[in-house]
């Protein structure tokens, strides 16, 4: 079979890779911080400060604002090579469905340059604001792919968490609409985790009692690191039975503020997910918002950072993180006809280097972007040296 093109390009010295999928980005908070100065306006106290200044922000949210920072977002990710992107974005009672119908309207103009999946995402939990669950169903009915979740946020006014209520209500719901769970697990860090502790084994048994395998990504997943070797090995095998993709974030700046000696890094032991062969996936999770200052919609930027923190630094585990921006992050995401084999669609990226453990280390500019064959962008770095 011979194929006709529009046009040839000579890619010696580069490598080509399918699309960059960002598994996990709360797409409706994000840039919120102003482009121009980064960083953090207050310094960081705790998870629930920080929840609470999200949801005092959001106040001022419009449609039109929700939809502006998110093609902006999109544009800037399609310009560094992601041709799909699952979103974070909050339905509840007090937003309703407000981010779901921007995320939405973003996501049908869009369509052709990024496949984007909605996650529909309790923000003020299931439990304490039990008006979501039927504000949830209609998302689905709107359009929205994904069931979404957080113990974290399903903190009771006495200060209580029920987190295995919080986890079989999201399973429960996800199931009801036979879609996807994409729930974030073990957000914190504990000390000295038991196996019951870990919410991701609740999750893990719940999704297997319920025979859910295969259909759940845990998001974050941080205090398996917070286990003795044999508590989280047998936290891994329940992980690996259920099926379950794990999706890490760069929680590197938000954990382990408190320890004072031997500061975790608040990743959960990649290395030992993926030697126990569970689909572990790479993503930026928040950009330029109040979770975090820092992030480009550069996955590559995040490769190096997880790099960096799980201790990968041999070829093969900087190819294997290389995977977890792609082929890994696709799988958790079942998209279809991903890859670089001639019957996938044709979202490629052509990087400017030979290898990936080189794109990764040298930050290569991704020189072109197709999507569905299409070319989307191309990016050069350009550098002048005068003696
Ligand atoms: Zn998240």
């Amino acid at each position: 079979v011979t194929y006709g093109s529009r046009q040839e390009i000579d890619l010696a010295g580069c490598l080509l890779i399918p699309g960059f999928v960002e598994s996990h980005l709360h797409l409706d908070i994000t840039l919120t911080n102003p482009w121009e100065r980064p960083g953090r306006p207050e310094p960081f106290v705790s998870t629930q400060e920080t929840n609470r200044t999200v949801e005092g922000l959001r106040k001022g949210f419009t449609r039109e604002d929700i939809e502006r920072r998110a093609a902006a977002a999109l544009d800037t990710a399609v310009r560094h090579g992601v041709t799909a992107l699952r979103a974070q974005c909050h339905v509840d009672s007090e937003v309703g469905l407000k981010h779901v119908e921007a995320l939405q309207a973003v996501k049908e103009r869009l369509e052709g340059k990024v496949t984007v999946q909605i996650v529909a995402f309790p923000e003020m939990g299931l439990q304490r604001d039990p008006g979501a669950c039927d504000l949830i169903r209609e998302a689905f009915r709107m359009g929205a792919d994904v069931m979404g979740g957080a113990p974290n946020v399903d903190r009771m006014a006495d200060g209580t968490v029920d987190v295995q209520g919080h986890i079989n209500m999201a399973l429960d719901l996800a199931m009801e609409a036979d879609v996807d769970l994409d729930i974030h697990v073990d957000h914190e860090l504990t000390q000295n985790a038991e196996l019951d502790d870990l919410e991701v084994v609740h999750l893990a048994k719940r999704v297997i009692e319920c025979g859910y395998q295969g259909r759940v990504a845990a998001g974050h997943v941080a205090a398996l690191d917070s286990a003795v070797p044999d508590v989280r090995a047998k936290a891994i095998d329940l992980i690996t039975e259920a099926g379950i993709s794990v999706v890490c974030v760069p929680d590197l700046c938000r954990l382990g503020r408190n320890d004072v000696k031997h500061v975790r890094r608040g990743l959960p032991h990649v290395k030992e997910l993926v030697a126990a062969g569970v689909n572990v996936a790479c993503a930026s999770n928040n950009v330029r918002d109040p979770w975090r200052p820092f992030g480009n919609f550069n996955l590559l930027e995040e490769a190096l950072v997880l790099a960096n923190g799980a201790h990968m630094d041999t070829v093969d585990e900087l190819n294997a993180v290389l995977n977890m921006c792609t082929y890994n992050a696709a799988e958790a995401l079942h998209l279809e006809g991903y890859g670089l084999d001639k019957d996938c669609h044709a979202d490629m990226v052509v990087l400017e280097a030979p290898t990936p453990s080189a794109a990764i280390v040298g930050q290569a500019e991704k020189r072109y972007v197709f999507k569905d064959g299409h070319l989307l962008a191309s990016n050069r770095v350009v550098s002048d040296l005068f003696s």
